[in-house]
């Protein structure tokens, strides 16, 4: 939805006023649109344009290397035959005039009267027209142009800044779109400024394939698959509609449509690319990002530009747009690959276990393994308390803290100790975890781990208990709270006052310790958070455990079944 607008109807001029005042040093505003400051050496004009809304294109690509001019219409809406005319010969200078836009029907009307009436006072000028679009029609030339203009237009761009003649860039520009292919898919309608309802819905779960830019739905409606199998969709198809010769290069544009954000795009690319290296591709210079965008639609789009010898020159060339700038720059190659190392028991230091300590040990594998099963289990709960005053995600904090210490201590040679054991766990849930609580629980298991002597012929109740207080020691120190902060502590703490003071054998004792701490966790729902994230939404906590205090009184209670 389009929040910010005076009166919807100026939207257009008003966002253009604000533009140009921010780009003065660079460009002009003339009756229309834009146009670059001029060039040293006289060259071609490309012309580009279309309906706002779509930024970066138009009107941020224009400047040396790219367009020399964009026509602005309104939001989605053809620009006059007058404002083409007039952005056109304020930028022509002398050497012709090449107006380029996607293949709609009030462009080709009003770009095509601009260049009567340019060409009756004797400048020449010609059309490019973009059809990228594979799903608009079967018939080349009657598709849509959607992303593939930032391909042509960049192409047209860098030839005539290259000094090339007017015949030579339109020659070119032509090419460029018969190279180009694009396949979009939409997650979510856009909404025009004033008004209250997108120009179409997409139904929850479901993408329209073939996506146009001006708030057209998809060409039908397919259920949306996870972003791996949206990756090899659009390869497929982009790849099936190849030129003839297509050659062993290719540029490359995963472009956004507005909202979808830049790390889902490179989540995509991430599938994407690959799949274009193993169907025999070099990526030459690709671009992940907004482009060509529809107001706030959701969506992605792939586009393929199959280069040759002319045209590769054309998409690495330098450019330097408001939104767009390129320059190559004298970059060494990397050579090393960095592997992220797993935190793992070291072999070589590991001190001899006593029997006593191995058995011990084991038991701490089998609670490893119900502690993370435990956190996948709540981890849905857990969010959900945590999203009420903190940002939803102590849940995946502490799964991905779990499992990582899981995966470390079952990779463990079998003769560690459990100091061995909770030392390496925690150095892996501290690194994978994530959030506070993922460094409390991570350094606080070091903290226990210390306390325990692997080589020790006996392990008796009271060193679980030190390890424990130090487990707590550990927490206080490092997160600075106290009881009735409201966080973890306020489970934790009264659980350790409870196991130390009480004289009953250890199982009894903890699990003594165990109610009150679901107790203390309980009740932190009457506090407000005095530490952490959720400290400045104390009032939304209210009423609300503290999510970090019932996770820890939950695996407390875990472990106490295990002893
Ligand atoms: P983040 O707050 O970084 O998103 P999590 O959501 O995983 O991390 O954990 C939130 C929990 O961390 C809180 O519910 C609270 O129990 C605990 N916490 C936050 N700050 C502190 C602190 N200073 N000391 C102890 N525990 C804290
Ligand atoms: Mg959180």
């Amino acid at each position: 939805m389009t929040k910010l607008y005076n009166d919807p109807a100026e939207f257009s001029d008003d966002q253009l006023e604000g533009f140009v005042d921010l780009y003065s040093d660079r460009l002009a505003q003339v009756p229309g649109g834009v146009i670059s400051l001029p060039p040293k050496t006289p060259q071609v004009a490309v012309i580009v344009g279309g309906g706002s809304g779509h930024y970066p294109a138009f009107a941020g690509l224009v400047g040396p290397g790219f367009a020399s001019g964009a026509v602005v219409g309104n939001i989605f809406t053809s620009p006059s035959a007058a404002h083409v005319y007039s952005v056109a010969k304020a930028a022509d200078q002398g050497k012709g005039v090449v107006l380029t836009f996607g293949n709609y029907a009030g462009d080709n009307m009003n770009f095509g009267i601009a260049a009567k009436m340019l060409k009756a006072e004797g400048i020449d000028t010609r059309i490019v027209v973009v059809t990228d679009d594979i799903a608009s029609d079967p018939d080349f030339q009657k598709r849509r142009g959607i992303a593939g203009d930032f391909t042509v237009f960049k192409a047209m761009g860098a030839a005539a800044a290259a000094g090339k003649s007017l015949d030579e860039v339109e020659r070119l520009g032509n090419l460029t779109n018969l190279r180009t292919r694009t396949l979009g898919v939409a997650f979510s309608g856009c909404t025009m400024p004033g008004a209250t309802t997108p120009l179409f819905d997409v139904a929850e779960g479901q993408m329209g394939v073939g996506l146009g830019i001006h708030g057209e739905p998809g060409i039908r409606d397919d259920a949306r698959p996870e972003a791996e199998e949206l990756g090899k969709l659009l390869v497929r198809t982009v790849l099936k509609d190849a030129p003839d010769s297509p050659g062993g290069r290719i540029g490359v544009i995963v472009n956004g449509l507005g909202t979808t954000k830049y790390e889902e795009l490179f989540l995509l690319y991430r599938t994407i690319a690959p799949l274009l290296r193993e169907a025999g591709y070099e990526i030459v210079d690709p671009e992940v990002g907004e482009l060509v965008t529809s107001l706030d639609m959701g969506g992605v789009s792939l586009t393929v530009l199959w280069l040759d010898d002319e045209l590769e020159p054309l998409w690495t060339a330098d450019a330097y747009a408001a939104a767009y700038r390129k320059q190559s720059a004298p970059l060494g190659t990397i050579e090393e690959t960095y592997e992220a190392t797993a935190t793992s028991v070291d072999e070589e230091s590991l001190v001899e276990a006593s029997p006593a300590a191995l058995d011990v040990a084991g038991s701490i594998r089998e609670v490893a393994r119900q502690v993370a099963e435990l956190m996948r289990d709540q981890e849905d709960y857990l969010g959900e308390i945590d999203s009420f005053a903190g940002d939803g995600d102590h849940g995946r904090g502490m799964v991905r803290g779990s499992e990582a210490a899981l995966t470390t201590i079952d990779e463990a040679p079998q003769k560690a100790g459990p100091s061995a054991l909770l030392r390496a766990g925690g150095r892996s849930w501290a690194m994978q975890a994530g959030g506070t609580s993922g460094v409390l629980w991570g350094a606080s298991l070091e903290a226990a781990a210390n306390r325990i002597d692997d080589a020790a012929d006996r392990l008796e109740p009271t060193d679980l208990v030190q390890a424990v207080r130090a487990f707590a020691d550990s927490m206080v120190t490092l997160g600075g709270a106290k009881v009735g902060d409201k966080t973890l502590l306020d489970a934790l703490l009264p659980f350790a006052d409870a196991l130390e003071e009480s004289e009953a054998p250890l199982a009894e004792a903890w699990s003594e310790a165990t109610r009150v701490a679901k107790d203390s966790a309980e009740k932190t729902s009457e506090l407000r958070p005095q530490k952490g994230r959720a400290r400045p939404l104390a009032e939304k906590s209210v009423g609300h455990p503290d999510p970090g205090a019932v996770s820890m009184a939950m695996i407390l209670e875990l472990i106490g079944q295990s002893l």
